[in-house]
Parts: structure tokens; sequence; C-alpha cells
């Protein structure tokens, strides 16, 4: 494969059908990392047009389970195979360090581990009682048909094999496009799904931007489903351009998180020590390019001012650096862009009145941090208030905006004022308090007493415009299946609804 065939149809590696290139950056010095090819709607014409055919005349949908899942259990050890290679490509393209790098595979090969297992366990049909000895009905579970898959920048690895796993192990065949910022990790994938056997057709692979190449996917008519992770302005084009066909549409879109903190949590020095630690978990890891990222404190006002400058002083603490280097412990930001639209929500954070602890900027250069890369300094933004676009917007950043409460209902309030509906924490050591609030907040995955952690059995997903559908779980299967009604009469007779 040369530096420049990057897209996978029908089996074959090769350049985009217009010749064009696009060049990849190291975020963390802006220096050219990898040059890829740039596709166009008739690269995705041709890509889309080899899953037809492997949908509707090969043999994936009608392989057996048993096969499919182990193919699946082979790309996992594959994966395990490649750890080192994989998370050092991710980790050079996005930013994030090594050891994110690392985790992300594990992660990965967990999900394709699971989804083995799942289809294994869900293939069967179910029985369902007619209500008459002479009738057999069953509902049984077949594959969508073609399926485009969209993924964005921050888990490149990540949000693409929470797609791909299901959308195989299901039997579906696809068209997948990472994000033109960071296609390198899952170029690597396509390599070991061919690697594992997976028959040609099966996987495509188109690199190239948004629009064209993710719009033609999503309206294309011959795709059945499109399943995209994104932002919302992204999401909400995918639906309108899905709509004229009526294709399946599953949407993974941003977060505005709340991560709220009762004073009885910090009411021990452990207890204090750990909500702060994790609140800067929450807010900082990856750069707070997370989709789930704890981006708003909602603390309680008698614990407010200890917690923020205990906050602050750590975050001052984080070590950013080239995210390959020992020691660095956040990397970049993933490009120029994300910096500039960071800082500018700083800057209209400041003009709405909103005080600043630390942050705020790029850092002083260092050997680790060259002054073309794309740093941003870990940035906690007290005295927040609902109205400021900095609490309203997801800025995917590393902000972390303060705002409090006195009760438990104004910390619900709070928690919920957010058109987005992703995740969120509840930190108390009042156990029942705790469940309360969980209970009452509107978000796909609340946390109680950590942050971050998730599972690949439990579905992960939005409330609000945080998307429609789940991914992960049996519902990360079921988006990929269509359940079909199959009755059977054992003993026909006339009916004679009609006299004549
Ligand atoms: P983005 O919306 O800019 O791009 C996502 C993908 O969509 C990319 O592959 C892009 O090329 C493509 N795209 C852009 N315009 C398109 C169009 N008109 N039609 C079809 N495809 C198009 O998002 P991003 O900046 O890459 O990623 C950050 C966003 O992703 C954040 O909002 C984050 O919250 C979200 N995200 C959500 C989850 C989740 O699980 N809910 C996970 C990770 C990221």
């Amino acid at each position: 494969m040369s530096a420049i065939e990057t897209i996978h149809v029908d089996g074959e590696w090769r350049a985009a059908a217009s010749g064009a290139e696009r060049e990849v950056l190291d975020p963390a010095d802006a220096t050219t990392l990898a040059t890829v090819a740039e596709s166009d709607a008739s690269d995705v014409d041709a890509a889309v047009a080899a899953a037809r055919r492997a949908f509707d005349s090969g043999p994936w949908p009608r392989t057996p389970v048993a096969e499919r899942a182990a193919l699946l259990r082979r790309v996992a050890d594959l994966l395990q195979r490649d750890r080192e290679e994989i998370a050092l490509t991710e980790s050079r393209d996005t930013g994030k360090t090594l050891e994110e790098g690392r985790v992300d595979v594990d992660d990965v090969t967990a999900a394709f581990r699971y989804f083995a297992d799942l289809v294994m366990n869900e293939s069967g049909g179910r029985v369902v009682d007619a209500g008459s000895p002479d009738v057999h009905s069953v509902v049984v579970h077949e594959p969508v048909g073609v399926c485009s898959l969209i993924t964005p920048w921050n888990y490149p690895l990540l949000q693409a094999s929470w797609k791909v796993a299901p959308a195989l192990a299901a039997g579906n065949t696809f068209v997948l496009k990472p994000s033109e910022v960071t296609p390198l990790s899952t170029v690597h994938l396509v390599r070991l799904l061919v690697e594992a056997g997976l028959p040609a057709g099966v996987a495509n692979l188109v690199t190239g931007a948004g629009d064209p190449v993710g719009a033609r996917m999503s309206e294309h008519p011959d795709v059945d489903l499109v399943s995209f992770t994104g932002g919302l302005a992204s999401g909400t084009k995918v639906s309108q351009a899905a709509a004229p066909t009526v294709k399946k549409v599953a949407l993974e879109l941003g977060g505005k998180n709340p991560n709220v903190v009762f004073a009885d949590a910090c009411a021990t020095e452990e207890g204090f020590d750990t909500a702060v630690d994790q609140a800067l978990n929450a807010a900082f890891i990856h750069s707070g390019q997370v989709c789930s990222a704890g981006a708003r404190l909602i603390v309680e006002e008698s614990v407010r001012e200890r917690f923020v400058a205990e906050l602050a002083r750590r975050a001052e603490r984080i070590k950013l650096g080239r995210g390959t280097e020992p020691g660095v412990e956040c990397g970049p930001l993933v490009s120029r862009q994300q910096w500039e639209k960071t800082r500018a929500y700083v800057e209209s954070a400041l003009a709405e009145g909103a005080s600043l602890r630390c942050g705020g900027g790029q850092p002083e250069p260092t050997a680790h941090r060259p002054a073309t890369g794309f740093f941003f300094a870990p940035t906690v933004l007290d005295q927040c208030h609902r109205e400021m676009r900095v609490v309203r917007e997801e800025t995917f950043g590393p902000i972390l905006t303060v705002e409090t409460f006195r009760t438990e209902d104004e910390a619900v309030a709070l928690a919920n004022d957010t058109e987005y509906g992703l995740a969120g924490a509840v930190w108390s050591s009042d156990a029942g308090r705790a469940r309360r609030v969980a209970g009452r907040l509107r978000h796909g995955t609340v946390w109680i007493n950590d942050y971050h952690p998730y599972l690949p059995q439990a579905e992960w997903g939005g409330f609000g415009k945080s998307g429609v559908g789940r991914e992960l779980g049996p519902t990360g299967l079921a988006e990929y299946r269509e359940a079909k009604h199959i009755y059977q009469n054992l003993d026909p007779r006339p009916v004679r609804w009609f006299a004549g």
C-alpha cells in the first residue's frame, strides 16, 4: 500500500479517483505526519456499489453467526498484536498520550470481543405466543444492509470500532469514513479486517472531508443506514441528507456534561481529594476533547472556594507536551482550528463576567512543547452562570466552568439545564441522595462517585440533542439489525371474511 492508497474498495487499496491528497498534521508541532487520499463523491459511489454487491450477493450476510463471531475475535487478537504500533499512531495523529492510545486499543479489543459474544448469545429467534397451537410465530433478526459509518477525530479507532464490530457481527456491509483530521488508525483497522479474512466488499473505507464525502454517504440511495458520531451541526446535516430516502439514522453527538459535587462528598480529606482529582480527570483528560467531558463543575456553595482553589492549583501542574513523551499527562489540541475555537470561548466567557483561575491560552513552549504545536493550558473559569455561551455550548477543549448551588433541587435544575444530555456525575457520601439525583438527571450515562468509566455491555448515547439511538450493549447490536416477524399457519383454512 503506498502512502496515498488509503481508500479501500472491493478488497483493493487505491488512491482517490481524482488523484487528490491531503496532508495529516502532527498537532504537537504542525509538521506533516502522513499523506492520505482525498476522496470525492465518485469514490463514495464506488465504495457504496461494492458494499451493495457484497451485501446483495456476497456471502457475509449468510455467513453462520459462529464464523462472524470468530472473525471478530481474530480482529481482537490482531489489535493486541499491533497494540504498540496502533497506540503510537493514535497518539501522534490525535495528540493524546501514548498511554491513552494503549487504553483505546484495549477498549477497542474489548468491544470486538463483546460483540462476538453478544451475537452468539442473541442469534436465535424469539418465539411469540400467537394464541393458537396451529400457529408458529417467531421474530428473527436480519442485517439492515449497507451502512455508512462516519466518525470524529477525538477517539478515531474507538468510535470506528463501536460501529464496525456490531455492524459486522450482525452481517452488514459498510463504507467507513474517519475524520479527515485523524484517519490513520482507521486505515490500520481496515488492514486488520482484511488480514482477519473478511470477504472483499464487506468493509470499504473512504478518507476525505465531511462535505462532500460524508454528505454523499448520508444521502446515497443505496445506503440503508447511517451511523454518525460527531458534532451537533454535522449530525443535523446527516439527518437531513438521509431523510429523503428514509434511511435508519443513528447519531452520537456532543455533550455539555455536569459534574455535580455535594459538600458532603468533601467532608473528609480523602473524599475532598478524590472529588477534586476526579473533577480534573473529568474535565482535562485528552485536553477536554471528550464528548462526555465533565466540563461543567456544579459545586455546592459552601465548599466552592476551597474546591476551586485546589482544582486550579492542580490544573496548573498538569504536564502538557507531545503525547509520545514519557511523563506527559496531556497532549495538544488536535488542530489550530480547535485551538482558536477554545481561545474564543475563553474570551467570550471573560467578556460575560467569568473569572479566570488558571490557563486561558498557550503555555510557555518547552523542548517537549514546541511553539508551533496546538497546546492549550487547562483552564478553570469561576463565577460562571447558565446564560454564558461557555456554559451552554460544547467547547470541546480544556475549559472547566464553575457554577454553584445551595439545594438538591437547584443542583438538579442546573445539571438538566442543557440542550444536550450525554453524561454527568453526582458526588455525595449520602447514598440515598446520590441515587435520587442520578434518577432525576436527563443524561444517557450518570456516574455516582466516579467519572468517565464505561462498559461495552452498557448502552452509550444521549438524551436530547446528544443524539438518536445507542451504541454498545444489546441496543448497540440491535441498531444494525432489522426485526422480522415470521408467522406460520400450520393448519391453513378459508377465513370466509367475504361471504361470496
Ligand atoms: P464533526 O461533526 O466536525 O465531524 C465528525 C465526522 O463527520 C467527520 O468524519 C467529518 O468529516 C464528518 N462530517 C462533517 N460534516 C459532515 C456532513 N455534512 N455530512 C456528513 N459527514 C460530515 O465532529 P468532530 O469535530 O470530528 O468531533 C467532535 C464532535 O464529536 C464533538 O461534538 C463530540 O462531542 C462528538 N463526539 C460524540 C461522541 C459520542 O459518543 N456521543 C463521541 C466522540 C465525539
